[in-house]
């Protein structure tokens, strides 16, 4: 498992160009013997251990791709590709899901069930693998699907659940705002974008303190604002730009329809014209609740878990969240900050690593899962 790990952080692909990669893990399975599919959706692999009796299918999900980061750790599996990085732990993923499928083939002959092993390209960068894979069919006849992240904030041996969300919708807005420029001295003649745009930014905040369900939670943060000009000139034009972060889909409609009311009421009041776009990202990953607590239950058990604990919902994003829009599953966390390291460094910076044991963690959990579960449904088939 290390040593895939490492070959494969030696050699990043980014999002939506991850050839070798692919070819690496088609590889793998068929000099195994796994009946393997490629070109999934795109960069896609999904590989099938068939058992030989009949059961459920159950899914499993791992990320491939890399971010476009220098690696700047001093390790000798450092990225041979400059400007490429595995810095979010899709390497592990990777490795963990394919020793995993190599022991459920040696298993092949007691195993009363399918694993599919769904390899996913172009997670870090949207529109994302996910969707194009689903409409590919990688989830036809699933039952349910597990997946995980490895996550080096939490200490190696923590297994993260969370019932409902966990990972926020991601969405991204921008607002131009065209008014009428001129002199300083006279803004009678003109239409003050800089104005417009400033009232606009505080009527914004109104959205999420007064629109939204206080039991509900939502960000909107307008992060860009520009309307660059000379000391003594009324700007012509602005632009903003931000970002929603919710984990309700009717919140999230919400925050969009309220926004377009709110831009263009601003606008009114200052006789400009204005274009809003919304473009959405990832929705919320929603864990189904059953699954879940099922998968706790199943953690447990395993050997090198030392401690399950609740998440709390985290507000970046992840395209795990269209699996669990079409069959029932959860996605957790599996705990892999580094040895003898107190702040590790986050996901996505260029010193960015984990702790290799957390393989192993997430590998058996997953693999814990695809047995249990096949084990708990043949259990309550004979029960009916
Ligand atoms: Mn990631």
């Amino acid at each position: 498992m290390v040593s895939i790990r490492r070959y494969l952080h030696q050699h990043p692909e980014l999002s939506f160009q991850e050839y070798e990669t692919a070819a690496f893990i088609a590889n793998f399975y068929k000099e195994l013997g796994i009946e393997v599919r490629t070109n999934v959706g795109g960069n896609g692999v999904v590989a099938k251990v068939v058992g030989s009796k009949p059961g459920p299918t159950v899914a499993l999900r791992a990320d491939f791709d890399a971010l476009p980061i220098t690696d700047e750790k001093e390790v000798e599996y450092k990225s041979k590709v400059p400007g490429v990085m595995h810095a979010c732990g899709h390497d592990g993923h990777t490795a963990s899901l394919l020793v995993l499928g190599k022991v459920l083939n040696e298993m092949k002959n007691e195993l009363e069930g399918t694993v599919v092993l769904i390899h996913q390209h172009a997670e870090e960068y949207g529109p994302g693998g996910a969707i194009s894979m689903i409409e590919d069919g990688c989830l036809d006849g699933v039952d349910v699907i597990f997946g995980t992240h490895l996550w080096a904030s939490a200490p190696t041996g923590v297994i993260q659940y969370r019932v409902g969300p966990i990972m926020a919708a991601a969405d991204r807005f921008d607002i131009s705002i065209q008014g009428s420029g001129g002199h300083g001295a006279q803004p009678h003649k003109t239409k003050d974008a800089v104005v417009t745009a400033s009232q606009l930014v505080m009527n914004l905040q109104q959205i999420v303190s007064r629109k939204v369900d206080p039991t509900k939670s939502a960000v909107l943060s307008v992060g860009s604002f520009i309307a660059d000009n000379a000391f003594n000139v009324i700007a012509d034009s602005a632009r903003l730009g931000g970002t929603v972060r919710s984990f309700d889909e009717d919140v999230r409609t919400q925050i969009e329809v309220e926004m377009e009311r709110v831009v263009k009421g601003t606008c009114i009041t200052s006789d400009s014209e204005y274009t809003f776009t919304f473009t959405r990202g990832y929705p919320a990953v929603v864990n189904h609740k059953d699954e879940t607590l099922f998968l706790t239950e199943v953690a447990e058990k395993v050997p090198g878990v030392t401690l399950i604990e609740e998440s709390d919902p985290q507000m970046g994003g992840e395209d795990f969240a269209y699996y669990l829009q079409h069959v029932k599953g959860t996605f957790f966390f599996t705990g892999a900050k580094p040895e003898g390291v107190d702040n590790p460094y986050p996901h996505h910076h260029p010193k960015f690593d984990f702790n290799e044991k957390a393989m192993l963690v997430a590998s058996k959990t997953l693999g814990s899962a695809v047995l249990h579960y096949i084990k708990s449904e043949k259990e309550s088939s004979l029960a009916k």
